[in-house]
């Protein structure tokens, strides 16, 4: 575990108000209320089994942490102070611009821009990047604001808004409606990171695949076929394997669809979803990989050197994580 934890790690797939950690939530509800209630913390949690729709509920909770400048600046400096305690040297967080009482979209994403400023400032070792999502439960419309706003705000951060997520209740909406807004966020330059095959919806799945990415969020109901479909464009699946067992979409770590992932030799990254909520760490993900399948310290390193790979970064950026890898494998001989 130990050398887990020092590993220079890459997060891929996180999202910003599920990757609070208990202390940072504590933290947080302190700052904004002068007290944090036990009872409350403990809605922000998932500890046993639990099916999507009640994680997604969770996820109501934390954003009331959240509805506030004030608020959604300390947490986003949180999140990025979680992943840098557990020595991750890049992360793309996600995260969908909400309007409320207190912002609008466009003021939510200029926060999260300036609290990850600031935060790259006070952790210096980690990399920070922006990929606000779309929530496929929300109209279409929301979506095209979103995309619009990204697009405007990459201009001016072009080194930190990298690409668009689909994300929400997999349940709502229709990806179709979506594919659009999709598209020309792509057109103009933004990589597609998309939630896919996470419920068994079979059509859908086929699709999205039509439609392409730069890699699938979760992937859990994706045949043998569609794996070896990613393999042949070298889209890596996002792999969760905390989230999938507490969400019930995968019955054990053993049947984790990671498995087969790798028989096939299919290009793959472990991460977090949300280290908050479901009390995780990118460490406890690729320990659980490790003794679940058997991987070793080689295999670790290697995964790590495929998430660099498979990370937004520039070329640069890239060449600077490979090295802090490298010097970490050479530092253990
Ligand atoms: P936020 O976007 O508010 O920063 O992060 C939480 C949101 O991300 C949730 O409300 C949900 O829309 C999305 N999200 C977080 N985890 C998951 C997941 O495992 N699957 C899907 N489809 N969406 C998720």
């Amino acid at each position: 575990e130990q050398f887990l934890k020092a590993l220079p790690k890459v997060e891929l797939h996180a999202h910003l108000n599920g990757s609070l950690g208990i202390d940072s939530l504590r933290d947080l509800a302190e700052r904004l209320n002068g007290s944090a209630s036990d009872k409350f913390l403990e809605l922000c949690f998932i500890r046993s089994e639990k099916d999507l729709d009640a994680c997604f509920e969770t996820f109501t909770f934390v954003h009331q942490l959240t509805s506030s400048p004030d608020g959604l600046r300390y947490a986003t400096e949180l999140a990025v102070r979680d992943f840098a305690h557990d020595n991750v040297q890049y992360v793309e967080l996600r995260t969908t611009p909400k309007a409320t009482a207190n912002y609008s979209r466009r003021e939510y994403l200029e926060i999260v821009i300036d609290a990850i400023i600031g935060a790259r400032k006070k952790y210096p070792y980690i990399m920070v990047k922006l990929l606000p999502s779309i929530n496929r439960a929300e109209p279409v419309d929301v979506a095209k604001e979103t995309v619009s706003l990204a697009l405007q705000l990459a201009q001016t951060h072009p080194d930190l808004i990298l690409g668009i997520d689909l994300s929400g209740n997999p349940a709502k909406g229709r990806f179709s409606d979506f594919a659009p807004t999709l598209a020309k966020a792509r057109e103009k330059g933004l990589k597609l990171v998309i939630h896919c095959a996470e419920i068994n919806n079979p059509l859908e799945v086929k699709e999205m695949l039509e439609f392409g990415m730069s890699r699938c969020g979760h992937g859990s109901f994706l045949t043998m076929e569609e794996i070896k479909q990613l393999k042949e464009r070298n889209v890596p699946v996002e792999c969760c394997l905390t989230s999938n067992i507490k969400s019930g979409t995968v019955s054990s770590l053993k049947e984790h669809h990671l498995k087969r992932i790798m028989e096939a030799g299919a290009p793959k990254v472990i991460c977090t979803d949300d280290s908050g909520v479901f009390d995780t760490t990118l460490t406890r993900e690729l320990l659980l990989a490790t003794e679940t399948f058997g991987l070793t310290r080689e295999d670790c390193i290697a995964l790590t050197l495929e998430a660099v790979h498979h990370s937004f970064a520039s070329d640069q950026e890239r060449k600077k994580m490979v090295e802090t890898v490298v010097n970490y494998a050479a530092s253990l001989l």
